[in-house]
């Protein structure tokens, strides 16, 4: 067992069946993983009817896949890599950046498989707080050294769903020497769009979220040139099925089923808001959910009445992460919520 690292489970949301069962009731509501509640295209769902070929390996350039998203976000088809979500991208970017002692730079609180990465990988981690409104402060830059090899920034953040100032990252990208990784899972929820780019600069993107695609676990980044070879080298060779990759592309096909999810859950999104603010201290989001800070024990108390969100705890902070789901089931948990305060 390697000696400098600290083994902490990932924690993830509770499925609605186990609640289901555990407490005998009859209407469990999740809003704690920041899934699509409408699921995915029907078209990439047709495409997993389909398939057949469960026995043959899938092609690891993924290249119809990578020319997909080419046409999607714009960037170079051969500077895509594609990763098992965005969870096998930071896997290997850590693999192939990250030794013993070199630093790792996070903005805290935020999603905690960074740290877990950074830990595994024997780095020191440097935990940069977060402003009041959650966003990195004005002076991260001082947090930089010659051993910091990669800085993380979540945009929008998780659990926060705040956006950051563009200068501040055109400044964090200049600075240093080290790699930023842009972790843009959310993106497409958010008004803000950052387009920058930077031989020190990954962005990564994922069909998890607004795509609905979470189970089939499809991510992909956008490198530098130069790390491409790299990054190849110690990716796992077949990432993604081939399944998986026909379904993405047929999402990728009908964007408009992804557009109109979008549009109904940012809708959505204003209107919890507006009726949270009412209750609790809200943070406005650019993402699919919404942090909210309330006493302490109120994810357990809605969890006994049938609603699932997220206690923030494991995020390094006090408060509470709810995704928005269907009008019906954010009503649910407004009741519920009412109910419990
Ligand atoms: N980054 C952030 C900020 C996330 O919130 C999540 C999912 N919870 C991920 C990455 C991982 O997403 P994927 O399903 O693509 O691995």
């Amino acid at each position: 067992m390697r000696k400098c690292a600290i083994f902490d489970e990932y924690i993830a949301g509770k499925s609605a069946e186990e609640v289901k069962e555990r407490l005998g009731i009859e209407r469990v509501v999740k809003l704690a993983s920041n899934e699509n509640p409408y699921g995915a295209s029907p078209k990439a769902i047709e495409v997993l009817r389909s398939f057949k070929d469960l026995h043959i390996y899938p092609n690891p350039e993924y290249k119809a896949l990578r020319e997909k998203l080419s046409e999607y976000t714009g960037w170079e088809a051969e500077r895509i890599v594609i990763g098992a979500g965005i969870d096998g991208i930071l896997e290997t970017v850590f693999k192939i950046l990250i030794d013993e002692g070199d630093e790792v730079l996070i903005p805290v609180p935020t999603f905690q498989y960074y740290r877990i990465l950074a830990r595994l990988h024997c780095a020191r981690e440097v935990l940069v707080k977060r402003d009041d409104r959650f966003r990195i402060p004005e002076n991260v830059v001082d947090f930089l050294s010659e051993k910091t090899k990669l800085v993380i920034i979540p945009f929008p953040n998780n659990p926060t769903g705040n956006t950051e100032d563009f200068k501040l990252i055109e400044e964090i990208v200049s600075s240093t020497k080290a790699v930023v990784f842009i972790d843009e899972a959310y993106i497409e929820f958010s008004d803000e769009k950052l387009e920058m780019d930077s031989d020190n600069l990954i962005v990564a993107r994922t069909m998890s979220k607004a795509f609905g695609l979470a189970n089939l676990r499809i991510g992909y980044a956008r490198l530098p040139k130069w790390l491409l070879k790299f990054y190849r080298s110690a990716s796992t060779p077949f990432p993604v099925s081939t399944l998986a990759e026909k379904c993405a592309i047929a999402a990728l096909e009908d964007l408009e089923w992804m557009k109109s999810c979008v549009e109904k859950i940012k809708r959505e999104r204003e209107r919890v808001f507006h009726e949270l603010k009412k209750i609790v201290r809200v943070f406005p989001s650019q993402a699919n959910f919404l942090f909210f800070k309330a006493r302490k024990g109120l994810a357990e108390d809605l969890l006994m009445k049938g609603v699932i969100i997220r206690d923030c705890k494991s995020f390094g902070t006090e408060g509470y992460r709810v995704t928005i789901g269907k009008p019906e089931d954010n009503d649910f948990f407004l009741e519920k919520l009412k109910e419990v305060i």
